[in-house]
């Protein structure tokens, strides 16, 4: 504990002057996260549609400080990567490690805002939490509670402090999420501590419908493909194996097909869900060559996805404008991440899950002007479970031992010795819903990565991702990698065992087959 506290003579002399001074100068903190925005849709990162969609907003948190090309997540779904980092452990020890039927968050467990509270900080929290329970830890919350907690683009309906539930009739998520965080950073808060402010996105999550004013967004627009597009998965079973093809698995509901009248509510639920499952065909126009169906497909979802990136985007930018008129942004730390990352395309997939790159990083851009100089790079391997850490760090809160996240803090102040970590554990648990994706777990070094599928499938997964960024050629069975592979699983096996995860393959299968009832249900309002 820090606090600074300025001596009674001293406040007094301070006061005579007519100065009023703040008893606690630590910074605050505005942590913004939206919901599967991909790399690739952040422009600071100069992917494939930086120039058809940029980000400017955004872009400025990384131009004016700090952008991190190496973040991920351990477990690349929304509740166990949200678990993850307001824990800072991993999901064997923190507990929330599927989102279907894998139970509600334990609210009463240590969590970095409630560390931050105790410790003199005014926690808030607008937005999507999607962790079941209520949030504890927090002054005030306003988070998205229908549709268990997803939310809704359209009329979203929030749980607020206290567990008033709040219409937001005729209202877009979005909208309603700014307007929450700038009333809260305007009239809510209290002035003489500082924030810790959680500014939280259901946006760009499925089912990608646009706001007010950005529907015509890149109507004239073609988006190319990805270097990836067409994929044909030879040597990687389990991405064969997986439902979340463009061309294979997106619904009707998602690419906003009408559909035809007068059918049930049952009948209607089966039509719009059609295209989920493998095998279930569907084409707007029979006459479609394959091709011309996928890019159709593909034009329809990722022109919806970077419509609501960019009303994200707008609204982001509207409270960094207003960080700047209060004189806030001075000592304000900054932070935009995403809870993982997407797949626009690449692979020829939408969604995430596996340990491939576009879905387990997370972008992370960080600006905080009294500390962090403008416009730096950096390539170190981070964590989720890292930001716990670093934020207790930067509040000048004592950090527990049992947090299995890395303050890096050092990163930030320019002190770190460029060697952050040698390697990330990463694992995946949840099948078969939704989209059909192999439990796995691995090890990704600078160069390398390593996978294991171990479900209903034995297989071994190598990249050198120094010579195949994209992972199109997994190397395994080559003879010359023999050696790198036994130190790499050397190397795993030893990370999983410093980090508790002690299980056997049969036990972690167990993990997956699981139903462990969610308490929090609700009854969608919409
Ligand atoms: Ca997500």
């Amino acid at each position: 504990m820090k606090t600074q506290k300025i001596a009674p003579t001293l406040f007094a002399f301070v006061s005579l002057l007519g100065c009023v001074q703040k008893s606690d100068t630590r910074p605050n903190i505005l942590f913004i996260m939206t919901d599967d925005h991909a790399l690739s849709a952040i422009s600071a990162y100069n992917g494939f549609l930086a120039k058809v969609a940029p980000t400017p907003n955004i872009d400025r948190i990384a131009n004016e400080g700090i952008r991190f090309n190496n973040m991920f997540c351990t477990n690349s779904i929304s509740g166990p990567s949200r678990a993850a980092i307001l824990t800072g452990k991993f999901a064997h020890v923190n507990g929330f490690y599927k989102n279907e039927g894998g139970g509600d968050f334990d609210g009463s467990q240590q969590t970095f805002p409630k560390l931050l509270q105790e410790n003199g900080y005014q926690t808030a929290l607008i937005g999507k939490w999607h962790l079941g329970t209520s949030p504890t830890g927090f002054d005030f919350y306003k988070v998205l509670f229908n549709k268990e907690g997803q939310g809704s683009y359209f009329d979203p309906v929030f749980e607020t402090s206290g567990g008033l539930i709040v219409e937001e009739k005729g209202k877009y998520s979005t909208n309603v999420i700014k307007e929450g965080a700038l009333n809260w950073l305007k009239t809510q808060r209290d002035k003489d501590k500082p924030f810790m402010l959680m500014y939280q996105f259901k946006a760009p999550h499925r089912p990608w419908e646009p706001g007010p004013g950005y529907e015509n967004y890149l109507a004239d627009v073609t988006i190319p493909h990805p270097a990836t597009f067409d994929d044909d998965y030879s040597g990687r079973p389990a991405a064969k194996d997986a439902w979340m093809r463009i061309d294979g698995h997106l619904n009707r509901k998602n690419l906003k097909i009408q559909p035809p009248k007068n059918l049930t509510k049952d009948e209607l639920s089966a039509w719009n869900s059609f295209g989920n499952e493998d095998g279930e065909f569907w084409t707007p126009d029979s006459t479609m060559s394959d091709e011309q169906r996928k890019d159709w497909k593909f034009q329809r979802y990722a022109k919806d996805y970077l419509r609501c990136v960019k009303a994200a985007d707008d609204a982001i930018g509207e409270v960094l404008d207003y960080l700047d008129k209060s004189g806030l942004a001075e000592n304000t730390i900054v932070i935009y991440t995403s809870d993982q990352g997407f797949y626009v395309g690449e692979h020829g997939w939408f969604d995430k899950r596996f340990m491939y790159e576009e879905s387990m990083h997370m972008p992370l851009l960080i600006r905080y002007p009294a500390k962090i100089k403008a416009g730096q790079v950096n390539d170190d391997l981070l964590l989720n479970i890292d930001f716990a850490p670093t934020l207790l760090d930067l509040a000048e809160t004592k950090i527990p031992a049992d947090v299995q996240g890395k303050s890096f803090l050092p990163i930030l102040n320019n002190l770190a010795d460029g060697d952050f970590r040698e390697a990330v554990y990463y694992h995946y648990y949840e099948f078969p819903y939704w989209h059909h994706v192999q439990p796995h777990y691995g090890i990704r070094t600078s160069r390398y990565k390593l996978i294991h599928f171990y479900y209903s499938m034995d297989v071994w997964e190598l990249y050198d991702l120094e010579n195949d960024p994209h992972e199109m050629k997994n190397l395994i069975e080559e003879q010359e990698y023999k050696t790198i592979i036994e130190d790499l699983k050397i190397q795993l096996f030893k990370l999983m065992k410093e980090n508790n995860m002690n299980l056997s393959l049969s036990e972690l299968r167990a993990m997956t087959d699981a139903r462990i009832e969610r308490l929090y249900k609700v009854e969608d309002a919409n």
